[in-house]
């Protein structure tokens, strides 16, 4: 497993991202769109975005991820939402984590926003994302997600760490709107494209396995 020592952007500095890259880094969180929903990102996966989001998630540097998202809850308009939903992990890669990204992320805005999380689950197996279409992404998590808690005249904020298609926002919405939910919108913490979309070996899409 790829553990950095030093930091991901320069290499040089003993901090996973040193002072002076977290500065650099490109952090201005911007309004994206996904699934016919309004959202927000904090960061555009390219290198830095995916060494980022790899340490976070594979790399033992669970704080960082939580950094990350208080940057977020800082620089996007906290939702007007009577709580957030975070998106589910596959069993493996949460055995294999010890936790769930989008877990982690959803706590750390809670906190900074005074909000209620709710997680969300897997229902059944599904398929790695990596590699797929979007077709075959939509297919493959179409039913897969359950919220165990009720949701009936809630307005909800979807949070993930990191979108590709929207596929997995489009499923949980759906999720929340069939037990009577409203859905506001979403917070990510990176966003890509299917051009860009990670190798199978950094495993940073939200349900890749690890
Ligand atoms: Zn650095």
């Amino acid at each position: 497993m790829f553990l950095p020592s030093n930091c991901v952007s320069c290499g040089r500095e003993p901090s996973v991202l040193c002072e002076s890259c977290r500065l650099g880094l490109n952090e201005s969180v911007r309004p994206i769109s996904r699934a016919g929903l309004d959202g927000f990102c904090l960061i555009e996966y390219g290198d830095l975005g995916s060494a980022l989001l790899h340490a976070f998630k594979s790399g033992g540097f669970f704080a960082l991820g939580q950094s990350l998202a208080a940057r977020l809850a800082v620089l996007q308009p906290k939702p007007t939402v009577d709580l957030l939903v975070a998106a589910p992990s596959s069993a493996e890669a949460t055995r294999a984590r010890g936790f769930v990204p989008a877990g982690v992320i959803a706590a750390t805005l809670g906190r900074a926003w005074g909000l209620p999380v709710f997680e969300s689950c897997l229902v059944r197996e599904v398929a790695d994302q990596a590699g797929l279409s979007a077709d075959q992404r939509r297919r493959n998590l179409a039913g897969a997600m359950a919220v165990g808690q009720p949701l009936s005249g809630k307005t909800v904020w979807l949070v993930d760490d990191i979108t590709t298609t929207g596929s997995t926002l489009a499923e949980l919405a759906a999720v929340c709107r069939a037990a009577g939910a409203s859905v506001a919108g979403f917070s990510t913490l990176a966003q890509t494209s299917l051009r860009h979309n990670p190798s199978p070996h950094l495993a940073v899409e939200g349900l890749n396995s690890p």
